[in-house]
């Protein structure tokens, strides 16, 4: 999140001291970031966000719940949307600030998937002290900001690539099987065709984005059929397998596990891919808000 989405906005809306801090430290990987958007009762309408920032000498104190944040858990820093303003279009309250997760008053809280994963989390943030020197962009006008931020989100993720490797790992679970060919031959094809067109597309959004210095709508395009395919290998990953899809061991797959795996190890991680990528069609906004954005800004209906 550091490399693909808050720094490319940090270039784009920071000031000169935050680029010269953040940028270098991004590049070298020395900061893990989350995303708070989404909360309770905000997540296709963000603009209703409810988490405030009051204006406190040089700081905000922020109170408010921030979920589904991806990897807060391993997280030292948060890029936070606030309402700095409660009068007027909702869009026009809300400022993008930066904050550092050991701040006294974050309290985060795990949310186990159906895998049995732990990716996603709640975020308490209970007067929070963040200085107002970690606003990006101006007070009251972060909406832009993020908006900048989703576009990296959709569009800048090397889906080609991700695509790929998660394809080269269905065709290594198909030849092994020998059903590469008569079984998954059409299958497979098919998918060679979707990553391709993918792959296409992203070199198109990248051309749109050295020309115009934005990624554009075709970002929704992008997280949409990336995400499809996405989901379409896991799935023909789980058909290829069959019922060695079926053991549930996520403490075998757990990073110095001992547990021996009931199967083979390759086939250990299958089923978990698949039931979170279900969440694909959800995260980075939901595919039915993609496809409403591409019907007003790409085919202006
Ligand atoms: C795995 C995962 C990871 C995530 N990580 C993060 C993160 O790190 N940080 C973060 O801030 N958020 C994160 N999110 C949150 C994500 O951005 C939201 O879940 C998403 O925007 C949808 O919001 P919601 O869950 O409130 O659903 P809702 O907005 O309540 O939507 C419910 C349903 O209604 C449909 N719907 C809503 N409005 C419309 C409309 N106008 N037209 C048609 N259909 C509509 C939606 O498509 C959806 O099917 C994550 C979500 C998931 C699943």
């Amino acid at each position: 999140m550091g490399l693909d989405m808050v720094g490319p906005v940090i270039m784009g809306h920071g000031s000169a001291e935050q680029k010269a801090f953040y940028l270098p430290r991004i590049l070298a990987a020395e900061d893990r970031w989350c995303q708070g958007y989404s909360e309770p009762g905000s997540g296709s309408d963000l603009s209703s966000l409810q988490t405030r920032a009051v204006a406190d000498g040089d700081d905000y104190i922020i109170n408010g719940t921030k979920i589904w944040t991806t990897y807060a858990q391993y997280a030292n820093r948060m890029f936070c949307l606030v309402r700095t303003a409660a009068e007027g279009k909702p869009q026009a309250g809300i400022s993008f600030v930066l904050l550092e997760m050991d701040s006294p008053g974050i309290t985060v809280e795990p949310i186990i998937s159906m895998s049995g994963n732990h990716d996603i989390n709640q975020v308490s943030l209970d007067d929070v002290r963040v200085p107002r020197s970690n606003l990006v962009g101006a007070e009251n006008d972060g909406w832009s900001v993020a908006k900048n931020l989703l576009e990296f989100e959709r569009g800048g993720r090397a889906w080609g690539a991700r695509l790929r490797g998660a394809f080269a790992g269905l065709r290594e679970l198909a030849e092994a099987r020998g059903l590469a060919r008569e079984i998954f031959g059409r299958r497979l094809a098919a998918l060679e065709v979707e990553i391709r067109a993918v792959e296409i597309t992203e070199q198109r959004v990248i051309a749109e984005l050295q020309h115009t210095g934005r990624m554009g709508s075709a970002s929704s395009l992008l997280k949409l059929t990336a995400g499809d395919a996405l989901q379409a290998i896991t799935e023909c990953s789980v058909e290829v397998i069959g019922v060695h899809a079926a053991p549930h061991q996520p403490e075998a797959r757990a990073w110095g596990s001992n547990l021996a795996p009931i199967g083979r190890a390759d086939e250990l991680v299958v089923m978990g891919s698949y039931l979170d990528l279900r969440a694909r069609s959800i995260a980075g906004g939901s595919n039915e808000v993609q496809r409403n954005i591409m019907a007003k800004l790409v085919l202006g209906m």
